[in-house]
């Protein structure tokens, strides 16, 4: 029979091996788009602690990218530009699992309706 550090041994293995994997997965579908000269490299040290066994995917992938979302109150298309996700994950310390989700008009009325902005 096996000890308990052995099997604790196995364990680490067994979920680095999968880390692995499920890494390797995620770089082999990645857009053919990517150019490393226009998009920001994720500085993993300077982003906000987070308690997880897994990455956040642009942890993951090890840059930002722009990301289009549709904002959540007027629902108009924008996008979440790399250096505004680098700002607010490196700089500010923004949780790692949030993303943008209003445009910068709805979100400075929010602001000034809670009482975070002067009106
Ligand atoms: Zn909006």
């Amino acid at each position: 029979m096996k000890s308990g550090k052995q099997r604790r041994q196995e364990l680490r293995a067994a979920r680095l091996r999968r880390a692995e994997k499920n890494r390797q997965a995620l770089l082999d579908c990645l857009p053919l788009s990517f150019t490393p000269s226009s998009q920001l490299a994720v500085r993993p040290g300077l982003l906000a602690s987070y308690n997880s066994y897994g990455q956040p995917l642009f942890v993951a992938r090890g840059w930002y990218q722009d990301q289009p979302f549709c904002c959540r109150d007027c629902g108009r298309d924008e996008i979440w530009t790399a250096a505004q996700q680098q700002w607010w994950y490196e700089t500010v310390q923004g949780s790692v699992y949030a993303s943008a989700i209003r445009c910068r008009p709805c979100r400075l009325e929010r602001r000034q309706a809670d009482g975070r902005a002067p009106k």
